[in-house]
């Protein structure tokens, strides 16, 4: 398989070579997961699917750019499968920015499983056979591999390997959700965590999903035996009810006094952010660590950094400003002061362990937030579930010139 690059550079070009793609081929191909095997030479990507993941993760790409594109390919028909999908993330992450308590809860019921793990030899045990593949249930052992060589799993594959991990292997959620943010090259605290609970029957309250190995067989090319699968999904409980705390846009930056930009891995494409004028200098900092107590792997590690790295790099360029990296354990109020900078303006920073990282000494040196259109269109319409979402999606995004 091909490891993707982490640049604007080979996410334009797995744009181009995907679109023609996304439509009609999308739509009737993309719940097959062929796996890594049916990588080629010829054609080390997967046609059926895109594979961008890890680019609009980090903004490396925008879902706008995104959408347009299939739009532009396909017209709205045509690409209305590929435009679901795109709108999911961006779904997941306005109901999460609209209930931030419940990544806190999750973030604190991870640590305590941890600590569980500790204590109780037994469920260690069982955590240790699954992150280590050998639970004997092939499909899910081969996605473990999968996972860890690539950082990549087809959207079925996540959705089978954490109902098993759940329902079947009777394991914690919050750890299977911490291991993928372990290795997922695309690891977003939204799409993942919510999922995870989606998958549990806590997002959905009462829906489950339940991996089937007919079900599995069929979109896999009969490519496992999968046996010994839980035959019922009961529904994970809790005793929280989270309120909506409706999104507060924040206002354009006014145009005034020389600023420092802050270029971070949720949002590597400075180019297109709307800036009241040119910043003065970019600060490029990233904190993949963050996203587990264990660490993250190495290739998790590379390409945010490489994000960042390449986003830091073009936005000087682009701007012809000085750069500059908030390593960390630096302050950020002395990179700003050896520029003699008291402004900072920042793209928004999501709900997610960078912004529990470096939140609140990005809010502390007086920064801006800068959110983007479509953020603050389709976010806000995340209230309840995500029919709604692509319901008023096109009506939302009218006014950014897109017509789904
Ligand atoms: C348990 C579980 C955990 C997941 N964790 C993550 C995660 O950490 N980060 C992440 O980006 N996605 C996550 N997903 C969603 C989805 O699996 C991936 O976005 C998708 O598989 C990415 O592959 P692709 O780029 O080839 O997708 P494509 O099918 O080509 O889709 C195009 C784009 O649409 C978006 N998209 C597609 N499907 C979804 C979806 N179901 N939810 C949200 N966005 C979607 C992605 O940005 C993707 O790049 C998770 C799904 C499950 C079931």
């Amino acid at each position: 398989m091909k490891h993707p690059q982490a640049t604007r550079a080979a996410a334009l070009s797995r744009l181009a070579e995907f679109t023609a793609n996304m439509g009609h081929n999308y739509a009737h191909k993309r719940n097959f997961d062929y796996g890594p095997e049916a990588d080629t030479e010829k054609d080390p990507w997967r046609d059926n699917v895109s594979k961008l993941s890890p680019y609009v993760r980090h903004k490396l790409l925008t879902e706008h750019e995104l959408l347009a594109a299939a739009v532009k390919a396909h017209g709205a028909q045509g690409a209305d499968k590929f435009v679901s999908e795109v709108l999911w993330r961006g779904y997941f992450k306005g109901w999460l920015e609209q209930r931030p308590e419940v990544w806190a809860d999750y973030v604190n019921d991870r640590d305590a499983r941890f600590k569980q793990l500790k204590a109780q030899g037994g469920l260690r045990k069982g955590y240790e056979q699954a992150i280590e593949g050998r639970t004997g249930i092939d499909a899910f052992d081969h996605w473990v591999k999968e996972l860890v060589d690539t950082g990549y799993l087809h959207n079925h594959a996540r959705m089978w390997f954490a109902s098993i991990w759940i329902f079947t292997l009777k394991l914690p959620w919050e750890l299977g959700a911490d291991f993928f943010l372990q290795h997922l090259l695309d690891g977003d605290a939204a799409s993942n965590s919510l999922s995870w609970r989606w998958v549990g029957g806590l997002h959905t309250k009462g829906k489950t999903y339940l991996a089937t190995k007919e079900n599995i067989a069929q979109f896999t090319g009969s490519r496992f035996a999968a046996i010994g699968l839980a035959a019922e999904a009961k529904p994970l409980e809790e005793d929280r009810n989270y309120k909506l705390r409706p999104l507060k846009i924040p206002p354009a930056p006014p145009a005034a006094a020389a600023f420092a930009l802050l270029v971070h891995d949720e949002d590597c494409h400075p180019e297109s952010l709307e800036l009241p004028q040119k910043p003065s200098l970019i600060i490029g900092v990233s904190g993949p660590d963050g996203k587990s107590p264990k660490g993250v792997s190495e290739k998790v590690r590379t390409f945010a950094e490489g994000a960042v790295s390449d986003a830091v790099t073009r936005g000087a360029d682009h701007f012809g400003c000085e750069k500059v990296m908030w390593n960390k354990g630096e302050k950020l109020s002395a990179i700003l002061a050896s520029a003699k900078l008291e402004r900072l303006l920042s793209p928004w920073l999501p709900v997610g362990p960078l912004k529990d990282a470096i939140g609140k000494e990005i809010n502390g040196n007086n920064a801006r937030w800068v959110m983007r259109d479509y953020d603050a269109a389709i976010w806000p319409l995340a209230t309840k579930g995500f029919f709604p979402v692509k319901k008023k999606a096109p009506d939302a995004l009218r006014s950014l010139g897109m017509a789904l």
